[in-house]
């Protein structure tokens, strides 16, 4: 890029309308009191939470539990269409499926649902657009329009969960074992929805999805109050820093918040998060061709993580650039990407490089634009 950084957002705009309320925003007791106050009977609450989370049912005709004469309200009144589908884009034989979704008011975000042998995983947004300005990007480059609510964030893991239970996905039926917080936004500058989801998701059936915590990772730019405050929140979900420098320099540019929180206030909080949950931290290294993937940058790494102690509190995950249109980087050489992955083990650290799922649906990290309608 070569025009002007563009400014750090970190709160939405004001006086955004907010999408209607969904019994995934909503505890058992404020389902059944929106219910009561729509002059609705509450205990249906538990019933609709039933068909949402445990039979993922989606169509009004088949709640057959609900009064006919009452049905519509009761769907509407705790579960309205909060999201539609534009577009699905399918790679890997239909094991990898994009999905561009049109919210009430016009925003557009994507999510990814990736099916392995063992695991399927989806990838969620967490806000339309993103305030953090990473240069390379692709959501980076449009700014910040919304956050999303809660259920929006549950509803596209529910979308994955339908797809998947209903044989749409080539593997046979399934479930969702994995979420990952690293489609479109900044997960920790939408603190509180985040964490709304999370419960939502992990919460057993039929008041939530019923998933472990243990199969949930938030990727964050790294905003250091929010680390240190979900370090208390004693859920155990994973947390992946996305560095992507070891040095303030680099790292000023490539991830602009490093000038409100340097390198190692960041790699502090993520060691403190480890320390706190006994949980791994990730670390996200996009490999940028002759930018931070010089074999001086491996070990300067190597040093930065290892200064915080040798127990095993942190892996690196190298994830091969996805270039963005315009954008000057490329992903690196694989010789120097092999190099790269030497002297990180060499120096302790267990490193792992990322597979490139879906590029060519642009459904890989740091692709997820929206822009196409
Ligand atoms: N805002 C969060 C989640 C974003 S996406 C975060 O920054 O962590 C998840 C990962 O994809 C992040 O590590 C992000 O830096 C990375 N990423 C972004 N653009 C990319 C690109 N063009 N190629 C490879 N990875 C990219």
């Amino acid at each position: 890029m070569t025009g002007q950084p563009l400014p750090l957002v970190f709160e939405e705009p004001k006086g955004r309308r907010k999408p209607p309320p969904h019994l995934a925003d909503l505890t058992p007791e404020e389902r059944k009191a929106r219910l009561e106050e729509l002059g609705l009977p509450g205990f249906r609450a538990t019933q609709l939470a039933t068909h949402y989370f445990t039979r993922l049912a989606d169509d009004p005709a088949q709640m057959t539990d609900l009064p006919a004469g009452q049905r519509e309200q009761l769907v509407e009144g705790l579960l309205p269409t909060l999201m539609t589908p534009l577009k699905v884009s399918q790679a890997d034989g239909g094991t990898t499926r994009k999905t561009l979704w049109r919210l009430f008011d016009g925003a557009l975000v994507e999510s990814v649902l990736m099916r392995y042998s063992d695991r399927t995983t989806m990838c969620v947004s967490s806000q339309a657009g993103c305030g953090m300005a990473c240069p390379f990007c692709a959501t980076g480059q449009g700014g910040l329009q919304r956050n999303m609510s809660t259920a929006e964030i549950v509803e596209q893991v529910l979308a994955g969960a339908r797809a998947l239970d209903r044989g749409e996905v080539p593997g046979g039926p399934g479930r969702v074992n994995n979420v990952v917080f690293m489609g479109m936004g900044e997960p920790m500058a939408n603190y509180k929805a985040v964490m709304g989801s999370v419960r939502a998701l992990t919460t057993p059936g039929p008041h939530g999805y019923g998933m472990s915590a243990r199969g949930i990772t938030i990727s964050t730019v790294g905003l250091v109050p929010r680390m240190e405050q979900l370090a208390t929140e004693g859920i155990p979900v994973t947390l992946a820093l996305s560095l992507h420098a070891p040095d303030d320099e680099l790292r000023n540019e490539l991830v602009p918040v490093n000038t409100r929180w340097s390198v190692h206030e960041t790699v502090a909080a993520a060691w403190n998060y480890a320390k706190v949950t006994k949980r791994r931290v990730s670390i996200e290294y996009a490999m940028m061709r002759d930018i931070n993937d010089q074999a001086w940058r491996a070990d300067l790494l190597g040093e930065v993580l290892m200064s915080y102690g040798d127990w095993g509190w942190v892996h690196v995950n190298l994830i091969p650039l996805n270039p963005t249109p315009g954008s000057k980087w490329t992903a690196s050489r694989k010789a120097d990407e092999r190099e790269f992955v030497r002297r990180l083990e060499a120096a302790g650290i267990p490193t792992t490089v990322r597979d490139t799922r879906g590029q060519e649906i642009d459904g890989a990290c740091g692709q997820l634009a929206a822009t196409e309608a």
